[in-house]
């Protein structure tokens, strides 16, 4: 790239670790400032939306967009940040997946307004308020971005080029992101930027065959320092999680929770998972497998779709209202 490159970085439905795990990259970060001008990165940047709508089509080099897309706010942002961006990167696990936020994909929009706004011990709301879409004051009208029915990823709203995984990408990840745009030295379209092998590939700690008798909680044992944790009964996501992180959880004795999504070529992060579970369950007796899993196992969704139900073959639960118009509630 000759001249200064123009960069965005936009947060829409995350928790913002993806904005801070840029800042991990430390002093590099004055090489990203010499290679680019920072046209809008709210956290950091005083910039204006408007700003980026006045800007010529496809004049930013590279947006890193993190989260994923909940409200009619979100989606502007990322039609107008794939408009302007010659290559747009799903930047994280929210983005990537759904995340966290897709979670919120098992349940319909009335109940989580219900909840937040009318049911929490901690709400007082005599009146029943709840924020609308348009609210007139003295001053004029206010607009509210309106709430979809469904969480959805970056790449089903908008064409996406890259995805850079995890939650949040490791520095080094976010680091090869840029020096591979900066070299003009990307993957083809489409492609993940990371490791096309598995957090097992990459953990340092010893297998065995296993023979499951028993899923123990993270809190039920001290784990072999050495040894692996699946092995030991932990629930450890590493066999179907794409790496890239260097296997830090495992290395700590922490199990893999999967935040860098599926390895290439799984559809589907959470059968994966379940498959490979019953493959190493030590019994014949469905009776005895069945109490194995139910005792073992009592949260299968936030175990096994904790980071992708946005994105993996369910979705969500059957939709209810469909997405919001303007005039309703937000
Ligand atoms: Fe794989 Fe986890 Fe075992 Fe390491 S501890 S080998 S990541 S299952």
């Amino acid at each position: 790239m000759s001249e200064k490159g123009k960069l965005a970085l936009y947060w829409a439905a995350s928790c913002g670790g993806c904005e801070i795990a840029v800042l991990g990259i430390d002093d590099k970060i004055l090489q990203v400032a010499d290679a680019f001008d920072i046209v809008f990165w709210p956290v950091a940047v005083d910039a204006k939306v408007r700003s980026i709508e006045k800007m010529e089509d496809k004049s930013i080099d590279l947006c890193l967009f993190n989260g994923a897309i909940r409200t009619s706010e979100q989606e502007y942002m990322a039609r107008l940040f794939r408009q302007k961006s010659k290559v747009l990167v799903a930047f994280g696990s929210c983005a990537h997946e759904g995340c966290i936020p897709g979670l919120a994909n098992m349940t319909h929009k009335e109940a989580i307004l219900q909840t937040a706004y009318h049911d929490t011990p901690s709400t007082v709301n005599p009146e029943g308020v709840r924020p609308q879409v348009e609210t007139e004051v003295a001053e004029g009208t206010l607009y509210l971005p309106f709430f979809h029915e469904t969480v959805k990823t970056l790449d089903q709203t908008v064409d996406v080029d890259y995805y850079l995984p995890g939650c949040p990408p490791e520095p080094e990840r976010i680091w090869d992101a840029l020096t591979a745009i900066l070299t003009n030295e990307l993957p083809p379209p489409g492609s993940v930027i990371g490791e096309n092998t598995t957090v097992c590939d990459v953990c340092p700690r010893e297998r065995e065959e296993k023979k499951i008798t028993e899923f123990k909680r993270t809190w039920e044992i001290i784990p072999d320092p050495d040894k692996c944790l699946l092995d030991q009964g932990l629930i450890c996501c590493g066999i179907a999680t794409r790496a890239g992180c260097g296997a830090l959880c495992p290395t700590v004795g922490s199990p893999c929770i999967g935040c860098y999504g599926p390895n290439e070529g799984v559809e589907d992060f959470g059968a994966r998972m379940m498959s490979a579970l019953a493959s190493v369950i030590d019994s014949d007796d469905p009776e005895e497998i069945d109490r194995i899993i139910k005792e073992g196992i009592p949260d299968p969704m936030g175990s096994f779709y904790r980071f992708s139900m946005a994105h993996g073959e369910l979705r969500r639960v059957a939709e209810a209202s469909g997405n919001g118009k303007p005039g309703e509630t937000a």
